[in-house]
């Protein structure tokens, strides 16, 4: 929902100010599927709403439910006829993270990644960014009871409680748009979010890592590190060429100093790849070398094929790689890969 053209509307019919307030109200926490619905308005003018604004700026292509209910993947297209993907995961009954898109396709170029294969085709406008929340908000109020029909926990009246700019594109070569939707998804009148419930993600831009920090200190910070040698993480993240380990790890110190919060590193883990007992030891190298470990959270995924050439280390060697980080006192948590079976990866459905 564009907001400005909203304001826009109320203004060029001459509508008094209370009315954004009731509109938005209706739309934000009320989650209604229509302007139709907001009864607090008068008949015609809900009929010229319906006719001249738009709740989401894309159409559903189509929606992805796993077997087990925890992961959910929406196929959107956009009005320009772009496809985007958005998931939305609950890492425990009751709470939903929804994985959102900044870009369609990619510039990154990560050989992991479906997303990056398909090359870079334009930026989400902050509406398409924050429209996939609105959109999964919809989806939960419609569908919370059916989620849950074969738990024993019946849980209604769910709702979108975390937000990871993970999906499709790199935020930090979006960011006048990503920004936006972070002021949109945290404006009090509008979603509501607070600060620490969104994350964004990026592939280890440095100079964006500091501006998030002086910025938005208080939205986390994930690192999709995936490799702690150069000559690897060269390889796979062309990223790398331009931010090597040690741009990282000077970005990361100085995002400290201004945050003192939490870091999570982000590792998939590629077997035969970056998964023996050497790439651990240069993994915790690379943290202790940043400083502050207590504030560095390393997650290790199982990797969510997306390509012929690369595989996921099985079960017993990402627990081996775990405990070999332990030796060298780093805690790692292992992440459970939800929604394999339908392509939750980024990039797995719109790239096809
Ligand atoms: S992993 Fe992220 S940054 Fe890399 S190509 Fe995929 S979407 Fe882009």
């Amino acid at each position: 929902m564009d907001i400005k053209k909203l304001q826009q509307f109320l203004d060029e019919n001459g509508l008094p100010k209370f009315r954004l307030g009731q509109i938005q109200k209706a739309i934000f926490t009320d989650g209604v599927f229509s302007f139709g619905e907001i009864t607090t308005l008068s008949k015609e003018l809900r009929e010229k709403m319906e006719k001249e604004l738009r709740l989401l700026s894309f159409e559903i292509e189509k929606v992805l439910t796993a077997k087990d209910g925890q992961s959910i993947k929406a196929l959107l297209k956009l009005h320009s006829g772009d496809l985007i993907e958005t998931v939305l995961i609950s890492p425990k009954p009751g709470i939903w993270s929804a994985c959102i898109s900044c870009q369609v396709g990619c510039a990154m170029g990560c050989r992991f990644c479906a997303t990056g294969k398909m090359g870079f085709k334009r930026d989400l406008t902050a509406e398409e960014i924050t429209d996939q929340i609105l959109f999964w908000k919809q989806y939960l109020k419609k569908n919370s009871s059916d989620l849950f029909e074969n738990c024993e926990l019946k849980i209604e009246n769910c709702d979108v409680n975390n937000i990871v700019y993970m999906g499709m594109g790199e935020p930090f070569n979006n960011w006048k748009e990503v920004s936006e939707s972070i002021k949109i998804l945290t404006d009090e009148k509008l979603f509501g979010f607070g600060s620490r419930s969104i994350s964004v993600s990026t592939s280890g831009i440095a100079e964006g890592i500091e501006r998030m920090a002086n910025e938005f200190p208080q939205v986390n910070l994930a690192i999709s590190l995936h490799f702690a040698s150069n000559e690897k993480r060269n390889r796979f993240m062309p990223i790398n060429k331009k931010d090597n380990l040690e741009n990282l790890r000077d970005a990361l110190k100085k995002y400290f100093t201004i945050t003192k919060r939490k870091v999570f590193l982000e590792y998939i883990m590629l077997d035969g790849i970056n998964d023996t007992a050497l790439d651990a030891k240069l993994l915790a190298d690379f943290i202790y070398s940043i400083g502050n470990t207590h504030l560095l959270h390393m997650n290790l995924i199982r990797y969510n094929m997306t390509s012929e050439e690369l595989k996921p280390s099985s079960k017993t060697r990402t627990q081996l790689f775990k405990q070999e980080l332990e030796k060298h006192n780093i805690n790692a948590t292992i992440r459970k890969s939800l929604g394999e079976e339908i392509e939750a990866a980024c990039g797995q459905l719109a790239g096809k």
